[in-house]
């Protein structure tokens, strides 16, 4: 628990177990499976509705901030946790590696998916990205939200794939 007297906020902040995000403290459990806390799932589904909404559905920058929000949110180990993030990690490889769009990359998880592969636990590195959605939250104008999604995927995406590179293509290599 964190309580920021120095911003005077009238709501309590604490650190979202996921990302790390100072965020407000709100009861309520948002995900069945994401380790997520209500305050950090409540911006997500802010940066959500601009992308549905205003921006008009961006492609690549919403399959970025879908997958990255996964990964920096593993929760515990489960069979839907880990396929999770499995799978949204095998996403971020063919779009950062492989350079797919955002389309082919989707396409390319409902393959992996379809042949219901037995995944393992990936530890999450540490720290598991320095930038977070408040990081995000900040874009003005869809031009700078898709740049800030592009850095923080990127920077989420370099801690896994620094710690798990074998791990990530050897899943990717199976299903070539
Ligand atoms: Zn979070």
């Amino acid at each position: 628990m964190f309580f920021d007297m120095q911003e005077n906020s009238k709501k309590e902040k604490i650190k979202c177990y996921g990302c790390g995000a100072l965020v407000d403290n709100i009861a309520g459990q948002p995900h069945k499976y994401l380790g997520a806390t209500q305050g950090c799932w409540n911006l997500y589904g802010q940066i959500l509705a601009k992308e549905f909404g205003e921006y008009n559905y961006p492609e690549l920058t919403h399959r970025l901030t879908v997958d990255t929000y996964a990964i920096q949110h593993p929760g515990q180990p489960c069979r839907q946790s880990i396929q999770s993030v499995n799978v949204h990690l095998i996403s971020l490889y063919f779009i950062f590696i492989e350079n797919l769009s955002g389309k082919e990359a989707t396409k390319k998880m409902a393959e992996i998916l379809a042949k219901e592969p037995k995944f393992k636990w990936l530890e999450p590195p540490i720290p598991n990205g320095q930038k977070n959605i408040i990081d995000v939250l900040a874009a003005t104008n869809q031009e700078e939200h898709e740049k800030l999604v592009k850095e923080w995927a990127e920077n989420v995406w370099d801690c896994w794939y620094s710690k798990h590179r074998l791990a990530i293509e050897s899943i990717k290599d199976l299903f070539l």
